[in-house]
């Protein structure tokens, strides 16, 4: 099967360019495992990209938290795909909860948005994940299984494609999913993705959890079979995202 362990830093909207040099030399200075064993991803706001990119070891790769639906064009205060790939910046964060929650977007504008993404050539940390609510009235599979599906309809090639699964209610709550409750996701989702795209898809496509991971808790939920590796919001902005990509070996 071979799905190499993935971590990805969503720094959100956070930082200084002076704060941002700090966490670039943490990560250029930790030890971390080689890129045969682990693809490490961090996603700075736009205006650092070009800057964390040029200051960034080969060991690490940079995201952006999110890019326009179609070509750019009259479409103030958006940042279009092809303008990624002309920054060759190879990767973008799509359908993060706050993103879904905050600014409403549907789970159709997410797949439209993966689509075309994929189509100008960068690779996709595509988000979903219930709120709180939603597990609690046992809707989770169905909320997620909706999300999939309407990236599902509109991508025909997975490889560039990595599903992060982050519970609403587990991100920046310090309330992390037991490795169990992610495990149970996690092999859902890929029982989805067997089901309604295909077996290969489903055997290679990396699930990543993401909510409330730290150093203390990533050991044990990398032990879970279907958890290829981590969304980290918060402790990406620490040295402890380090001990945190140690826990692919
Ligand atoms: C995230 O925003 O993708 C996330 C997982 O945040 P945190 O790790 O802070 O919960």
């Amino acid at each position: 099967m071979g799905r190499k362990f993935f971590v990805g830093g969503n720094w959100k909207c956070n930082g200084t360019t002076e704060e941002v040099k700090k966490i670039v030399s943490t990560l250029n200075e930790g030890k971390i495992p080689s890129q045969d064993v682990v693809e490490v991803v961090v996603s700075p706001p736009f205006v650092f990209l070009p800057l964390v990119k040029s200051l960034l070891k080969p060991d690490f790769h940079v995201a952006a938290q999110n890019c326009w639906v179609k070509k750019g064009g009259a479409f103030t205060g958006e940042v279009s795909a092809e303008m990624l790939v002309n920054l060759g910046i190879p990767w973008v964060i799509l359908g993060h909860s706050e993103r879904r929650l905050i600014l409403n977007e549907s789970n159709e504008f997410v797949g439209d948005k993966v689509a075309y993404a994929l189509a100008q050539g960068l690779k996709v940390i595509a988000c979903v994940g219930e709120t709180l609510e939603q597990r609690e009235s046992g809707s989770t599979v169905e909320v997620v299984a909706a999300q999939t599906k309407a990236i599902a309809e509109r991508v025909s090639n997975w490889a560039n494609v990595v599903l992060a699964y982050e519970p609403v209610w587990a991100i920046g709550t310090g309330k992390v999913a037991t490795p169990a409750q992610a495990q149970e996701v996690h092999s859902e989702l890929r029982k989805w993705l067997h089901a309604n795209v295909n077996p290969d898809v489903a055997a290679t496509t990396r699930i990543i959890y993401g909510g409330s991971v730290n150093g203390a808790n990533s050991k044990e939920l990398a032990g879970q079979p279907d958890l290829d590796g981590f969304l980290v919001g918060g402790a990406s902005l620490k040295p402890e995202f380090i001990d945190i990509i140690k826990s692919a070996e």
